[in-house]
């Protein structure tokens, strides 16, 4: 199948106990198609400013995401600064400007108006209309979000959501979205809003999707040191999507699967800053690790 992203790509300027970084590579976007990229062919729709340099864009080629949807406009690219505390589970945003943003048109290239499966990453929701609308007859659609829209753009939201299979949110967003601080109830509300699946992702707590078939828990995978949270959530949608974009099927054998994959792939990215922990992963790693998470939660059935 062939899978579309639009999002951000960013500067963002990090700050955890544990260090911090200033102008490094990020974006919803990037972490999402790096981590996709070990399971599918991704293409990237986002903008970035006359500052970008050419070494990130040859980073994304080097993990072989299609970038003819990558424009480039003069002006500033997105930055974004956050800084966590020892509660890694919320950053807490200290700056967003949207800068080439702000003005941009998405006009997807042709060659990707065929694409089966789009993610809808965390960035103005007009925006993810507006790709979405121009892919013909999209198979599965799926969308993240975060505070900063559902506080300013809630009805614009509400509507992307209408046309959205699966939304990936964390906890913090889920409880704002539905006006609902039981999670539960919140699910419910949020899934009548348009997803049927939701994936409600809990940092270190793990993750719950809620779809027909129930619930479903996934852990976190315990980790000695995590460096920084950033782009947990955009690395745990790129394996969670990519997986299902590489099985082409949504039944409740793939979707457990993939809700490991993505705490996989969440579990290396915040091992280091930026996307330095999937520069040099491999996926025999990625294979090990799915493993693990089996040994995790495996216990025996009571006879
Ligand atoms: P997360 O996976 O939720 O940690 O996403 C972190 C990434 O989201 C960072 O690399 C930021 O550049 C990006 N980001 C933060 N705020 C926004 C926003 N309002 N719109 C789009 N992307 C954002």
């Amino acid at each position: 199948m062939s899978l579309l992203v639009v999002g951000s790509v960013a500067f963002d300027t990090v700050k955890t106990p544990f260090g911090e970084a200033e102008d490094v590579l990020g974006g919803s976007a990037t972490y999402f198609s790096t981590a996709a990229s070990y399971f599918t062919d991704v293409r990237m729709v986002a903008v970035v400013g006359s500052d970008f340099p050419e070494k990130h864009i040859n980073f994304l080629k080097s993990r072989n995401v299609d970038v003819a949807g990558l424009q480039r406009a003069s002006g500033s690219t997105f930055r974004w600064k956050g800084e966590y505390g020892y509660d890694l589970n919320e950053a807490k945003t200290l700056e967003t400007r949207l800068n080439v943003f702000e003005t941009f048109k998405p006009t997807i290239p042709e060659t990707y108006r065929t694409s089966d499966v789009v993610f809808l990453a965390n960035i103005d929701p007009v925006l993810q209309r507006e790709v979405l609308h121009q892919i013909e007859r999209p198979k599965l659609v799926a969308c993240d979000t975060m505070n900063f829209w559902i506080g300013g753009k809630k009805a614009e939201l509400i509507k992307t959501l209408a046309e959205t299979d699966i939304l990936l949110i964390n906890e913090s967003e889920a409880r704002e979205l539905a006006d609902e601080p039981n999670l539960v109830r919140a699910a419910r509300i949020i899934q009548k809003m348009g997803p049927k699946t939701l994936i409600v992702k809990r940092g270190e707590y793990g993750a719950l999707m809620f779809h027909a078939d129930g619930v479903f828990s996934a852990p976190a995978y315990p980790l000695e040191s995590v460096f920084d949270p950033t782009g947990a959530g955009d690395s745990f949608a790129g394996g969670f999507v990519g997986y299902l974009d590489n099985v082409k099927n949504l039944n409740e054998t793939s979707l457990r699967q993939a809700m490991i994959f993505g705490s996989v792939m969440a579990s290396f990215n915040v091992e280091d800053f930026s996307l330095n922990r999937m520069r040099s992963l491999d996926y025999k790693e990625i294979e090990s690790r799915y493993r693990e998470f089996r040994r995790l939660t495996f216990f025996e059935d009571i006879v």
